[in-house]
């Protein structure tokens, strides 16, 4: 396995959003914590990007991000909670579906399944994260690790007496730490699977709701500078954006965002 240039990192929920909780201790809080223990370790080669920021809810998974990562992988830490039925303890991987997981997703699903066990499956493929649909269309080698149930006394309490070490075991999935590493290029981006669409996001016209619709809303901020309110709701303005941006584009105007816009809107 190559290693990483540089590992950039983002920290789940934060700016107001404490995202899980457990045991006297919230989700935002615990993954901004590893995420510095992985600066300090990393030194130059991990750079935490702005922990005062929910990079879910402000769309920053962008363009912009993609100028400043290059081919570098991104990872995105979150520890889970069991919401009832779901799967009681363990940590796993989630990458964007259609993607085939490259060998820094497999080394670090590798440790968090041991590390944490619970999981049926340690890499899960989710066409449904906004953030894994942003990183795939603009190119960025994105994943999603989920450090351990918050709700789970087991896995919390692992976490929490183990920082360094998980810290130590994330970076080396990436080939940062311990001997010094060889030189090597990046892996490349990881790439759609045969027959998958990069750009099948659900259709966003007047009425939609849901996280495609803020996908729509940042991406047209981003691409036309608009001031859209990204609140995974389409009403009247978000409508008006979506024949701006077909003319813009030069594509037929139906005010319906479906593959052949979000193809235009998302290409480079
Ligand atoms: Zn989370």
């Amino acid at each position: 396995m190559s290693a990483a240039e540089k590992l950039y990192v983002i920290c789940g929920h934060g700016a107001g959003d404490p995202g899980a909780s457990g045991g006297g201790y919230n989700e935002a809080e615990r993954v901004r914590t590893l995420a510095s223990e992985m600066a300090r370790q990393g030194g130059s080669k991990v750079s935490v990007l702005d922990t005062s920021k929910n990079w879910y809810k402000s769309g920053l998974v962008n363009a912009a991000l993609k100028a400043s990562v290059g081919r570098n992988p991104v990872i995105e830490l979150h520890m889970d909670a069991a919401d009832g039925d779901g799967p009681a303890k363990g940590a796993h991987v989630a990458i964007r579906a259609g993607f085939s997981p490259d060998a820094w997703d497999t080394a670090l699903a590798d440790f968090l399944a041991s590390y944490f066990p619970g999981r049926a499956d340690k890499i899960t493929q989710r066409s449904n994260l906004a953030n894994l649909n942003r990183a795939a269309s603009h190119g960025i080698n994105y994943r999603l690790a989920e450090v351990g149930m918050i709700d789970d006394k087991v896995d919390r309490d692992k976490f929490n007496a183990n920082v360094p070490a998980v810290a130590a075991e994330i970076l080396a999935a990436f080939g940062i730490g311990g001997a010094p590493a060889e030189p090597a290029p990046p892996s490349p981006p990881q790439t759609p699977q045969k027959g998958e669409a990069v750009y099948n996001f659900k259709t966003v016209k007047k009425g939609s709701k849901g996280d495609h619709v803020s996908l729509f809303q940042s991406a047209y901020n981003e691409r036309f500078g608009g001031s859209l309110a990204v609140d995974k709701s389409a009403g009247p303005a978000t409508h008006e954006a979506i024949g701006d941006a077909q003319s813009r584009l030069g594509i037929k105007k139906d005010f319906s965002c479906g593959p052949d816009t979000w193809s235009h809107l998302l290409g480079t």
